[in-house]
């Protein structure tokens, strides 16, 4: 992959510490105020590259794409374009941004955007969400708070636990959130309440976006699953653990995790990622033989959790790595196909929340805090257990390679009071 070469620079200027140097290249949706029209881009420092528009100036003509799929609502058409295609296409943008080419950049004004003046779309229309549970410290830690005796349930180190998510309520970074309404039953109290949810919790998760299709009855390999796998976003599952913790016996999630997820507005193509590549922590006991894979197969990925008070400041209060999670990506896709079930270009599937070994790097409040036993100072000098009405919650997440730093931006999210009526 041409475009991963750390030697390239771009004549577009690239901040240091930049998520989008020339070799990351994600994919995302923007409109801006004179245009609203939606149409698929990239991203390059801080600003925002149209493609629709370098496609119209016929600068795409050599790789004979559908050019349906840049004046587009989503980025689904593109990525069902398949890997050869989408390569392609990414190696082309960093040529045309690359320092050494002149091809594009006296045009750069029909199609080159500052970021924070377009309008980010939620790039990915989602027919299928699952959710995976595949951290061993989260696992533990949440096991051990509510069966200290036996933390661990007896199928985890089997396979890939998760459920069946909602679609409809995962939206762009940006979006606020309503504090949920719903049925709880406090501990002390002998039936259920109804009201606003008192345990509002973030998850630290990333989600893999699917770009090729399966039929019914058709599995997909641990081999295979990369080419099936898209790219990556940040992915926050909001929880209502309250909600969560009375309604989950016996079918699992179901109001606690429906009201919405957030997600970053870029999705960083698994090419980009290649650098990333680690190795997964040791499976003991070793998984069926669909579940075993050979090389790596997991990306070392710093995540990092702020929380800012209404009118406060931001304050860092997770740092994970992707790097941790028990069960991979591919794991999980075989998982999730072995029975027949089929996957459409969009699908997308969240890892659950990613927690390390050391209590700083716990991805929830429920974990951080300890179920509110130690709860967290804010600069402001408020206290945090779970998230406040006023909160924005931040993820973010980035690797870092040769000197190279790619990024996935940013899935933030403020929590309003509950809506009226
Ligand atoms: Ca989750």
């Amino acid at each position: 992959m041409k475009a991963n070469d750390p030697s390239r620079t771009s004549w577009v200027e690239v901040p240091k510490n930049s998520d989008f140097p020339i070799q990351n290249l994600p994919f995302g949706v923007f409109r801006t105020a004179s245009n609203p029209a939606p149409r698929v881009c990239t991203a390059i420092g801080d600003s925002v590259v149209d493609l629709a528009v370098l496609n119209y100036l016929a600068l795409f003509d050599e790789l004979e794409i559908n050019n349906t799929v840049f004046n587009n609502r989503f980025i689904n058409d593109l990525m069902a374009l398949g890997k050869a295609q989408t390569r392609a296409l990414r190696d082309r943008i960093a040529d045309l941004l690359d320092a050494k080419n002149g091809e594009a950049r006296d045009l750069s004004w029909h199609f080159l955007h500052p970021m924070d003046k377009v309008e980010m779309l939620m790039p990915v229309q989602v027919g299928d969400y699952t959710d995976f549970y595949s951290s061993l410290e989260h696992a533990t830690n949440v096991g051990s708070m509510f069966r200290p005796d036996n933390p661990l349930l007896p199928n985890w180190k089997h396979l890939p636990v998760g459920y069946h998510g909602r679609a409809s309520s995962i939206v762009v970074s940006g979006t606020p959130i309503h504090r949920p309404m719903g049925q709880m039953k406090p501990a002390d109290a002998e039936t259920p309440v109804f009201g606003p949810t008192r345990l509002l919790d973030f998850e630290l998760e990333m989600a893999f976006v699917i770009g090729k299709k399966t039929n019914m009855g058709q599995r997909i390999s641990t081999a295979e699953a990369e080419d099936h796998i898209f790219g990556m976003m940040l992915f926050n599952d909001w929880s209502a653990r309250d909600i969560q913790a009375w309604e989950y016996v016996p079918l699992g999630p179901f109001l606690g995790k429906n009201f919405a997820s957030t997600v970053s507005p870029w999705v960083v193509t698994l090419d980009a990622l290649e650098p990333f590549r680690t190795g997964s922590p040791e499976q003991d006991p070793t998984p069926l033989p669909y579940l075993q894979y050979t090389g790596k197969k997991n990306y070392d990925l710093n995540l990092e959790v702020e929380i800012k008070t209404e009118g406060g400041q931001a304050k860092t209060v997770c740092r994970s790595n992707f790097k941790y999670l028990y069960w991979n990506m591919c794991q999980q896709l075989a998982h999730h196909t072995v029975g027949g079930c089929n996957m459409n270009v969009g699908d997308m599937c969240a890892s659950g929340t990613i927690s390390g070994a050391t209590p700083d790097s716990y991805g929830s409040m429920l974990e951080l805090t300890w179920r509110g036993a130690k709860p967290l100072q804010m600069p402001d000098g408020s206290v945090r257990k779970f998230i406040e009405d006023g909160d924005t919650v931040t993820l973010k997440g980035w690797g870092e390679s040769n000197g190279v730093r790619i990024g996935f931006g940013e899935a933030a999210g403020k929590v309003l009071p509950t809506l009226e009526g």
